[in-house]
């Protein structure tokens, strides 16, 4: 078959990924690519601070191992044996890594915190339970701060579930991606069906806030196993629900199919319908959708997230996780301790306008009246976004539409263009 691979189509838009060189997770600062070595890099976590930064409010931390990589995989992970030293070494090298960064003072204002990756349940009851202590000793992991552990089907147990409670976390993330066994296979994870319910049935034995992640425009996958997926994870009462297309990553396996004609290239339009079902179907349930991507019931939006959407500075701890710090004059990302992207205030401001149209809530007055401040042409902007019917003015806020969600790449980049 020929290839017919299309990427970044105006529909295929809802992927959390925002900016063209890092690849911000909606879960986390995690970064994309391969990893040279499974040890964490030195914590350079102060020589890039701009002056006068923002505290950090939220945290993450990556976990770089899985058991197998998914075929369609491009975060930096890399799959090793359970019992390799490499994990031995990356947890001395984190615990290390928050020390250094607690003694720096740069935890004392984090309200959430997230351990993605990778697979942070992978790497085991003792190694998590390490990661953990060392973090109630280094920020106190009250039930103010949001504590989210991204878990595997294959690699949640009870004792782990018990012992990640009673260490302070209070959400669990688990990555189901589909209930349909035919499309688990396909995708190359290493769970099927089953064991995803079980996952979910095991988080809930201590967690109120469990939420799963489900894929669309799986090759195969149909607007009725779609839906069977999403009634699956609601009849399992799960509180919080993120559904996303799948993207074709260049240097996957399934890149390689792909081109090799053996697999069939992302239908865009497929997606769209999946995503407008997850929305009918997810609304009906109770859950409210908060951001372009993500549902919860009332009261379980991830602050994590939302940190991500609203320009709040975070730290990124582990091998390719992303840090972001800013003040008032610019905004700097640092991967690995280097300084991946700066940008000066107008840029800023630019993309604080972009991320909030990611989310239900839109842009506020504040931002709306900085922006008619600093940029001229703003307002014809926005005429521009009212008139393609991509966006709308709800009271005082200015929001997305469905439409400008489907066409995201254009919604967000009128805007990102008002600082190029
Ligand atoms: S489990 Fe997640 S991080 Fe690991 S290979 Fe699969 S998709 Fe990638």
């Amino acid at each position: 078959m020929a290839s017919t691979k299309a990427k970044g189509v105006c529909r295929n838009s809802f992927a959390p990924d925002i900016q063209p060189d890092v690849n911000f997770s909606a879960s986390g600062g995690r970064g994309s690519g391969t990893l040279g070595c499974a040890t964490v890099a030195p914590p350079l976590v102060s020589g890039w601070l701009p002056s006068e930064c923002d505290s950090f409010r939220a945290l993450y931390i990556h976990v770089p191992f899985c058991k197998r990589r998914c075929l369609y995989c491009d975060f930096a992970t890399e799959a090793v044996d359970p019992l390799s030293p490499a994990i031995g070494r990356y947890v001395e090298d984190m615990v290390l890594s928050i020390r250094r960064a607690s003694r720096e003072g740069l935890l004392g204002h984090v309200e959430t915190v997230y351990l993605g990756g990778g697979t942070p349940t992978f790497v085991g009851q003792k190694a998590l339970a390490e990661i953990l202590y060392t973090l109630s000793l280094s920020l106190f992991l009250t039930d103010q701060v949001e504590c989210t552990i991204e878990a595997n089907p294959d690699s949640l147990t009870l004792p782990l579930v018990r012992d990640l409670w009673a260490l302070g976390a209070n959400r669990i993330s688990v990555g189901v991606q589909s209930f349909d066994d035919a499309e688990l296979a396909l995708l190359g994870r290493v769970h099927d069906a089953d064991a995803a319910c079980r996952a979910v049935e095991l988080a809930h034995d201590r967690f109120s806030n469990v939420s799963v992640d489900l894929m669309c425009g799986i090759p195969g996958q149909t607007l009725a196993t779609f839906e069977r997926s999403l009634r699956t994870a609601i009849d399992l009462g799960v509180s919080h629900v993120s559904v996303y297309p799948l993207t074709i990553e260049e240097g996957t396996p399934f890149d390689r199919m792909v081109d090799a004609g053996e697999l069939s290239d992302v239908d865009a339009d497929f997606q769209a319908d999946c995503m407008e079902l997850a929305s009918e179907v997810l609304s009906d349930a109770g859950m409210e959708r908060y951001e372009v991507a993500s549902y919860a019931k009332p009261g379980f939006a991830c602050r994590h997230n939302k940190a991500y959407w609203t320009g709040v500075s975070y730290l990124g701890l582990g091998p390719s996780a992303v840090s972001m710090a800013q003040s008032a004059h610019e905004r700097v990302r640092v991967q690995d301790g280097e300084v991946v992207e700066r940008l000066d205030a107008a840029q800023m401001l630019a993309e604080d306008l972009m991320l909030g149209m990611r989310m239900t809530c839109g842009i506020g007055p504040d931002l709306l009246e900085s922006a008619r401040i600093v940029f001229p042409e703003f307002e014809a902007a926005v005429q521009v976004l009212v008139d393609k019917a991509l966006a709308r003015w709800e009271g005082v806020r200015f929001v997305s539409t469905k439409q400008g969600w489907l066409c995201g790449n254009e919604l967000y980049g009128t805007l990102l263009d008002l600082a190029p």
